[in-house]
């Protein structure tokens, strides 16, 4: 991409509206701009990231064994009625009437829904286990949406939602979530802890959130540190072990971790003082076991190997990506701007033109451009004539991992500067080691 092409709306000066580090680089990379309180669109830069977000999270849930597919935004009442969440889901709750009059919701999470697929088509048990997910937007009316994306009213959601006979088959696929969720964090370059959580409104029988430290958490939290060094379940998990994946649940629900809802003062105190950690956090995912809470009144039921019909056992998984694009920040960024980990960068590399218009520089540039793109690297090129200061500034903000810089005092000796963002490092080479360095 040239940037002289690009959209990339920079804002130089802080704005004053945001409260926390993300929200005010996400603005001033021009990665997101408010429409309304609460409701964002997503600019060309923020897109990309968010892209590459949902395609880790897709990744993770395609190889845990869920199934994706979408479904709409704005869901008829009836269906809430039938569960009885209608009433109970209160002012959040995005309430709408079509033109023959008739109560609509834009949705804030999809259980009804889902089971009203479920329950449509299938019947027997041998359809087991089914997990189901999509990546759609949602809408709550919060009553303090803030800090940019983090907590919006309209904000994006993974939402999977499990189906099966038995309580301990239930149990595997909230495993199977759990794990997969540990990975799907890990790689977007962020440590998450679960949680003992509240069931809150889904309500339910086990839940975890998964809480992200940062001192700008809205959450307080307490656990034990050696979570923060706890090993990720490999991408060779075998997602069909009932013990397998018991076992990585068991180790990761060892120590204490529970979120200020859930907080046992005793049962923490218990925990040597020094591995005390109470922090702040971000909660970015949650997940549900609730057994036959929609089922049974919406009558989604499976015939048994025992002839009989059961209502079907359900849990239910959500992972923000709206929400994760500032968490991420949160947790890399320095003085300059934003620090991207290579997995979600919106480009792999810049490639930084000192001197547009110089023959030698815009050939150089030129080059590495077409050799990288070819080699399937995402590559921005600052082709702009701003300044070489302005530029420097640019590339720091936006954070692209690797930056190529070409200025025409190396370029006479057929050189180019090669810069780390993350620890500012440069190396000077020549342009071939440059390009082969990025095209192993
Ligand atoms: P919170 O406690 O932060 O209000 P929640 O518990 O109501 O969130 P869930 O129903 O558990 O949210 O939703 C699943 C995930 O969706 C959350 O873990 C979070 O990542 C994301 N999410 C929820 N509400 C918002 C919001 N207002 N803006 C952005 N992301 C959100
Ligand atoms: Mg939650």
């Amino acid at each position: 991409m040239r940037l002289s092409r690009y959209f990339m709306p920079i804002l130089k000066e802080n704005p004053k509206e945001a409260e926390i580090v993300s929200h005010r680089l996400m603005l001033r990379a021009g990665m997101i701009r408010q429409q309304s309180q609460g409701i964002y669109s997503w600019l060309p830069l923020g897109k990309r990231v968010l892209d590459k977000v949902n395609a880790i999270i897709r990744d993770e849930q395609n190889r845990a064994g869920a199934i994706e597919l979408s479904m709409p935004t704005l869901q008829s009442a009836e269906l809430w009625q039938e569960s009885g969440r209608y009433d109970a889901y209160g002012k959040e709750m995005l309430r709408i009437k079509d033109r023959q009059d008739r109560p609509m919701l834009y949705g804030p999470t999809n259980e009804e829904m889902v089971t009203d697929i479920f329950r449509s088509s299938v019947k027997s048990y041998k359809d087991l286990p089914l997990n189901l997910y999509h990546i759609q937007l949602k809408f709550r009316d919060e009553i303090r949406p803030r800090f940019g994306t983090m907590r919006s009213r309209e904000f994006m959601m993974k939402d999977a939602y499990s189906f099966d006979l038995t309580r301990e088959a239930a149990e595997h696929s909230y495993n199977k979530m759990f794990a997969a969720y540990l990975r799907t964090f890990d790689r977007l370059g962020l440590r998450a802890i679960p949680m003992r959580a509240d069931t809150g409104p889904i309500g339910g029988k086990l839940s975890h959130e998964f809480i992200i430290l940062a001192d700008t958490g809205e959450s307080e939290v307490f656990c034990h540190k050696d979570f923060v060094d706890f090993d990720i379940p490999g991408e060779h998990t075998d997602f069909d072990s009932v013990e397998g994946l018991q076992a990585i649940f068991d180790k990761w629900t060892s120590l204490y971790a529970a979120t200020s809802e859930m907080h046992d003062e005793a049962a923490f105190n218990a925990v040597p003082e020094g591995d005390r950690l109470s922090a702040r956090g971000i909660e970015v995912g949650h997940i549900f076991y609730f057994g036959t809470k929609y089922s049974e009144p919406m009558g989604a039921k499976v015939q048994g190997p025992d002839g009989k019909e059961h209502f079907v056992q359900m849990g239910s998984y959500g992972i923000g990506p709206t929400r994760l694009v500032p968490a991420i920040i949160e947790a890399s960024h320095d003085d300059n701007g934003i620090i991207w980990p290579a997995s979600v960068a919106p480009f792999d590399i810049v490639v930084i033109n000192m001197k547009a218009g110089d023959q030698a520089c815009d050939d150089t540039c030129e080059l590495i451009y077409a050799a990288l793109t070819k080699a399937g690297k995402d590559v921005l090129y600052d082709d702009t004539d701003d300044r070489a200061g302005t530029k420097f500034a640019t590339a720091d903000l936006i954070g692209v991992p690797v930056q190529i810089i070409a200025g025409p005092r190396a370029v006479a000796n057929g050189e180019v500067e090669v810069k780390d963002r993350k620890t500012g490092a440069r190396e000077t080479m020549t342009i071939e080691a440059a390009i082969n360095r990025f095209v192993a």
